[in-house]
């Protein structure tokens, strides 16, 4: 009980910035699940640049301890190694919950993991969120609408979405997730807030992710022709990483539960993609088609008016300004040389 007083004290100064004149605001102890991962790292960087406490919880199935080695030796950063099927005992104020491996090729890797990770996991986070009184943050999915019979898709929708397909232990795993959020919110009185990710790309991506932005461009970087599935003229819509995190950490802060698409409008059919990467890497790159996976949405496209109402958010990065950043990290990566400088 003393514990969750002074985690309500110290939200309560920090959500409405009663901090008399000269005294420091203190951090937050958050909780950043999947924070080795790509999209974890980033919003990590934020929150310990903010001058909170951060704790990483990472079983390292996709995630990389390079992507978080720069905070090795702070003392307001923890790494520990953990499954979150496995509970999970922490005194925190928030929770930022995106353990789950997010790429096709390794959700479906063990499919059975995958719909484990998203119920357990996330059931203990909430878990750990109701004992504590930590405000809880799902990182969800554009995936939840299936393949989209409306578009833009908006909130409201409810998605189309096969249950038994090779994909359903990502969608329907990320719709379970949403449900428990909710039922947790309404049942237990835990504060939560959902966030519906669109497509997002960025530095330190895995290399062999298997996400389309991410094979593209070490394909074109490696002078190898760029895989194109299907026809090509299935539409994304693609979101640089620091939107994203933005995005975030504003619905963390907000009042509003959501949930609430994060990604960018701007929409591409994966042959415009491999237009702009040949734009941006080797105008000479060449295109190889293969036979498209199973259950493919053909198009994806946020409504993100939501967002820009209630959280005055919008992204600001669109593709042919990221993309770049983007290049230069898997440059280094893949050839380590030191032309140019990653994030
Ligand atoms: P990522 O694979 O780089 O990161 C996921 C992280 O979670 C990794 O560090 C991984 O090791 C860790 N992890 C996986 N299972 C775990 C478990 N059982 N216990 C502990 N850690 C575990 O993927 P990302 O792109 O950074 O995605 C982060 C979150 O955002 C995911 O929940 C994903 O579903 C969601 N999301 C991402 C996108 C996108 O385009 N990047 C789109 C929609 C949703
Ligand atoms: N949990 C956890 N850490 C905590 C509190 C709970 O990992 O600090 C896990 C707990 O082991 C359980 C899940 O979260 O599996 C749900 O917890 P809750 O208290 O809501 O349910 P109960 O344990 O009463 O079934
Ligand atoms: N894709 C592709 N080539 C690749 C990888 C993916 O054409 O090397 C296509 C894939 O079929 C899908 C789109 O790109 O239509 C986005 O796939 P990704 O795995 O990046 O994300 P998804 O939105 O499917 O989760």
């Amino acid at each position: 009980p003393t514990n969750h007083q002074s985690n309500r004290h110290v939200a309560e100064v920090h959500s409405f910035g009663k901090v008399p004149l000269g005294i420091k605001r203190k951090g937050l102890r958050i909780v950043v699940t999947g924070g080795a991962g790509f999209v974890g790292s980033h919003l990590v960087d934020r929150l310990i640049a903010r001058g909170d406490s951060v704790i990483v919880v990472d079983n390292f199935f996709t995630g990389r301890k390079e992507n978080v080695m720069h905070h090795f030796g702070n003392p307001r950063f923890e790494l520990i190694r953990h499954d979150v099927v496995e509970p999970l005992l922490l005194e925190v104020d928030q929770i930022y919950h995106l353990a789950c491996p997010a790429s096709p090729v390794h959700y479906k890797f063990n499919p059975v993991k995958t719909i484990i990770s998203n119920v357990v996991g996330t059931l203990n986070m909430l878990g750990l969120a109701k004992r504590v009184g930590a405000r809880f943050l799902l990182t969800s999915t554009s995936e939840v609408y299936g393949d989209p019979l409306q578009h833009p898709q908006k909130e409201t929708y409810w998605g189309n979405v096969n249950p038994i397909g090779v994909r359903s232990c990502y969608d329907e795993g990320k719709r379970t997730a949403e449900t428990l959020t909710m039922d947790y919110h309404r049942g237990a009185g835990v504060e939560v807030r959902i966030a519906r990710i669109f497509n997002t790309y960025g530095p330190r991506m895995c290399l062999d992710d298997g996400r389309v932005v991410s094979n593209f461009v070490a394909q074109a970087l490696r002078k190898e022709p760029m895989t194109v599935y299907g026809d090509g003229k299935q539409t994304r819509s693609f979101q640089y990483v620091s939107d994203l995190v933005e995005g975030l950490m504003r619905l963390m802060e907000g009042e509003h539960v959501g949930p609430f698409n994060l990604g960018n409008p701007g929409e591409f059919t994966m042959l415009e993609l491999a237009k702009v990467v040949q734009e941006t890497i080797d105008p000479d790159a060449s295109i190889e088609y293969r036979p498209n996976t199973e259950d493919d949405p053909h198009k994806r496209k946020p409504d993100i008016s939501r967002a820009k109402e209630l959280l005055g958010w919008e992204p600001k990065v669109d593709l042919r300004k990221g993309l770049p950043l983007m290049v230069s990290d898997f440059r280094q990566r893949i050839f380590g040389d030191h032309k140019e400088g990653s994030t």
